[in-house]
């Protein structure tokens, strides 16, 4: 029955003369978000209003679960429009439309009508008791709640006549691209998909990097990766992955420095070629699945020693989770079946026995010393042999 959709949207913050920001970028995403739905939409914005209309054939479901991918949408409103014929036929189409969206009648209801178009010949309140009065006449096992409706029937009155009484959640934040641009730091595990999920939220861009050793990690664990990026996708929009063989990196700090510092040395790799690549794409920021005291390399004296390395600031919205919490969202998001996949993101050999807990800044910094030029010439072969995968 519902051919069209109202798309509310949270205001808080973006009032004034960024709103028509707002607004285009919401749109941008919708239309990105429908591109993979079966049929066509057509998609309008007016007086502070996003409807989405579906010309022709199309799969319900579908539509509303691409919508509800949505950053910025906080709900989805399944709607009817008729053109003004009098209000006797509003009447009538007031009255199909509970009696199709609902068929069990034994209900509380209350109309909320809303008169944008001002030369409508009733004022609202007179709207609300008259259609009220209507319905109860059908369906007379209907009564009246105006303070905690189960079914509120909004009316709304502009060029045409708008009618919704649904509202399907939206998953809320900001639209993608309103808050700039992030590099994701993304592991085949469970924690950084989640990570970049909630950056993204808040309408920023997300690009993405994944150390790769082969043959250590498998060609699986990579796809691994890829797929979890494309699930990440679906929120954010396309995402510019970038494939970093870290091989002989990690041998060789495994050659040269001590197996228990080994964790903490490599991560501070990681994060200074995430700069790298984050400083030449735009990135004003680098994004991590840490949490404190998950591992070994996230205590915060851990945590001290990685982010020395980086000048851009290094976004962790998982910092004060617990693990649960973290397999909640990512359940929510269906990334947790792929991030549990059986394939190493890090082969057991470069996992020390008993790694710092407590790492000393100097040592560290002695030990990397030792590393001397030679670091410097695989971190550019590194670089330069960075495999771009777009996912979309
Ligand atoms: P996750 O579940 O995200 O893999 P984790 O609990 O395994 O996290 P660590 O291995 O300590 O934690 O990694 C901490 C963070 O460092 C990850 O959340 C991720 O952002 C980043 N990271 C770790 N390994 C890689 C990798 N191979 N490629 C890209 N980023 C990585
Ligand atoms: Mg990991």
């Amino acid at each position: 029955m519902f051919r069209s959709f109202l798309i509310k949207y949270a205001e808080i913050g973006v009032k004034g003369k960024n709103r028509h920001l707002f607004e285009d970028a919401l749109i941008h995403q919708i239309k990105y978000a429908l591109k993979k739905v079966d049929g066509k939409f057509l998609i309008t914005k007016t007086q502070g209003r996003i409807f989405v209309e579906a010309e022709g054939e199309f799969d319900y479901d579908e539509t509303v679960t691409a919508l509800q991918h949505v950053f910025g949408i906080v709900g989805i409103c399944p709607m009817i429009h008729v053109e003004d014929e009098g209000f006797e036929k509003l009447g009538e189409t007031v009255v199909n439309y509970i009696d199709a969206v609902y068929p069990d009648k034994t209900k509380t209801f209350k109309v909320n009508c809303r008169r944008a178009r001002k030369n409508y010949p009733m004022e609202s309140m007179e709207i609300n008791a008259a259609l009220g009065e209507i319905l109860l006449n059908a369906f007379p096992e209907l009564s009246v709640d105006v303070h905690a409706p189960e079914i509120l029937l909004n009316v709304e009155i502009r060029e045409k006549i708008y009618i919704y009484s649904e509202i399907i959640p939206g998953p809320g934040g900001m639209p993608v691209g309103t808050g700039g641009k992030a590099m994701l730091l993304l592991s085949g595990g469970i924690d950084s998909p989640v990570a970049g999920y909630m950056i993204a939220k808040r309408g920023v861009k997300i690009d993405a990097v994944y150390f790769h050793a082969p043959p250590y990690t498998s060609e699986r664990a990579k796809q691994k990766v890829v797929d979890l990026a494309r699930l990440v996708s679906k929120y954010t929009g396309p995402i510019y992955l970038h494939v970093i063989n870290f091989t002989d990196i990690q041998l060789y700090i495994y050659e040269k420095c001590p197996h228990e510092e080994l964790t903490i040395i490599m991560r501070r790799y990681m994060m200074r070629i995430a700069e790298h690549i984050a400083k030449e794409t735009e990135c004003l920021g680098l994004i991590t699945g840490e949490s404190i005291g998950q591992v070994a390399s996230q205590t915060m004296a851990s945590l001290v020693a990685t982010n020395e390395v980086c000048d851009l600031p290094v976004y962790r919205p998982l910092i004060g989770f617990d693990k649960e919490e973290i397999v909640t969202v990512s359940k929510k998001i269906d990334t947790f079946e792929t991030s549990i996949l059986p394939f190493e993101d890090c082969c057991t050999i470069f996992v020390a026995k008993h790694p710092v807990t407590k790492p000393n800044l100097n040592i560290i910094r002695r030990h990397e010393h030792n590393l001397d030029e030679k670091i410097d010439e695989l971190v550019k072969t590194a670089l330069e042999t960075d495999e771009l995968i777009i996912v979309e």
